[in-house]
């Protein structure tokens, strides 16, 4: 049996930024990774997909963006790159083609099998990433079996679907994006809209996630959040990083041709019904994102920037058709596919210590693992500030994680 101080599960950027602050303190560790470094970049997500955040904010602990374009969206396959790189840079013990199948408790720590191989180590670290499932509604059993069904995770490029028309239902980060590349490639797209996040790509020429870092929105802490449980499960915001950056909204969508319906409720007899509330959920998505840009103005104006930036403006409301459709019938031929672009979620079925809560999901304070002395969690949606969902928030959430485990070693460790 290995015997180590600390076990992290998973390569992704989260896993290898706590490997990094491990190393820094002279943490004995492995990083246990089922694929490769990167995997769910590699395995999960679509060929065409860019970054939604810029380069520049593409930073981990000991690593700012290096590269000639900023103010670019990284494609996946750069992603990968980094990553690699970075593992590499940090000299990060991965031990790839691991799959860690079982973790419990022990006397002095924790059991963890991986590969029918038994390892024991005083801490964990549990970074197998909040997107590595994808989650399809109940709804979606009803769907007749004659349409072909995908998610984000099956989908690669739209010569992958059969001719037709397709439904995307969900219209966050994945949705609006995969709506527009299907709509160019000539199938008629119909999206389906819930709850959602409206922000600008840029606002008075800056891009919107320097408006949401520079404003402190990004940097507030978990403990102080409103609404944990609704921030932790707020849709991504609808963007998308294009070359020429730009505004990905229901309005660009309309404009383009794509039909925009309400929230998928029910399908019944093959027929797909939609909530009549889509003006009023666009209505309140505009409502907040004004919020945040008058927040966003006011703190130019505070910070005496408005003398170098352009004046403020606000966008236009989304427009909705009086006349959208509540239903559509997917038995007549019109739509052959449906789209799931409904969100993702963690997988920690292969954990075997009681600390899931009644909806299945990990107990914590700020990534420290209620009732498991030693237990950790990284790269959940606001694990530790708002930040936390985005990359570049694992500089401070593992920063925070690895100080705490190291006092909880009592110094003793190696
Ligand atoms: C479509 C999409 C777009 C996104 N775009 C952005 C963006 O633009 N900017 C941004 O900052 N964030 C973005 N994110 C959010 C987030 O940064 C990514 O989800 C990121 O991959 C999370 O990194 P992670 O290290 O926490 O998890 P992951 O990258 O998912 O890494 C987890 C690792 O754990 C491994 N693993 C899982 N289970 C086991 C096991 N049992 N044993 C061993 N290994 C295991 C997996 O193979 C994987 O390599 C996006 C997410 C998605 C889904």
């Amino acid at each position: 049996m290995m015997q180590t101080t600390a076990v992290v599960v998973g390569a992704g950027h989260s896993g290898l930024a706590m490997s990094r602050r491990l190393t820094e303190r002279s943490i004995d560790h492995v990083v246990l990774e089922r694929g490769e470094v990167a995997d769910s970049w590699r395995t999960l997500r679509w060929p065409s997909l860019r970054l939604l955040t810029p380069n520049w904010q593409t930073r981990l602990p000991g690593h700012d963006y290096a590269g000639d374009d900023p103010d670019g969206y990284m494609p996946a396959a750069e992603v990968v790159a980094t990553l690699t790189r970075y593992a590499r840079l940090i000299s990060a013990p991965v031990r790839t083609a691991t799959t860690v199948q079982s973790v419990r408790t022990a006397p002095e720590g924790f059991e963890i099998v991986a590969n029918g191989d038994v390892l024991r180590a005083r801490a964990v670290v549990l970074a197998t990433g909040a997107c590595i499932l994808p989650s399809i509604p109940g709804v979606a059993d009803a769907v007749p079996p004659s349409i072909t069904m995908l998610t984000a995770f099956s989908y690669r490029d739209p010569g992958q679907l059969p001719d037709g028309g397709v439904l995307v239902v969900g219209a966050s980060a994945t949705g609006v994006q995969l709506a527009g590349e299907i709509h160019r490639s000539g199938r008629p797209v119909t999206l389906a809209v819930g709850e959602h996040v409206r922000l600008p790509r840029t606002y008075r020429s800056r891009d919107i996630f320097w408006w949401l870092e520079s404003t402190g929105l990004l940097a507030e802490r978990y403990d102080q959040v409103d609404d944990l449980t609704r921030a932790r499960h707020l849709p991504s915001p609808q963007l998308t990083g294009t070359p020429e950056a730009i505004t990905t909204d229901l309005n660009t969508l309309t404009a383009l041709g794509i039909r925009i319906v309400g929230r998928l409720g029910r399908v019944v007899d093959g027929v797909a019904q939609f909530s009549g509330s889509l003006a009023n959920t666009c209505a309140l998505a505009d409502l907040k994102m004004n919020r945040f840009l008058t927040r966003a103005d006011q703190w130019a104006t505070d910070t005496g920037l408005d003398d170098e930036l352009p004046p403020p403006h606000r966008f236009a409301p989304t427009r909705v058709d009086p006349r959208t459709p509540l239903e559509l019938d997917l038995t007549s031929g019109e739509v052959t596919t449906v789209l799931w672009a409904t969100g993702f979620g963690p997988d920690h079925s292969w954990l075997d210590i009681p600390v899931l809560d009644r909806k299945g999901r990990i107990r914590h304070d700020g990534g420290m693992v209620t009732g498991a002395p030693g237990l950790y969690l990284l790269g959940m949606p606001v694990l530790r500030t708002r930040a936390s969902t985005y990359i570049h928030g694992a500089g401070n959430d593992s920063e925070a994680l690895a100080g705490h485990l190291h006092c909880f070693l009592g110094g003793r460790h190696g």
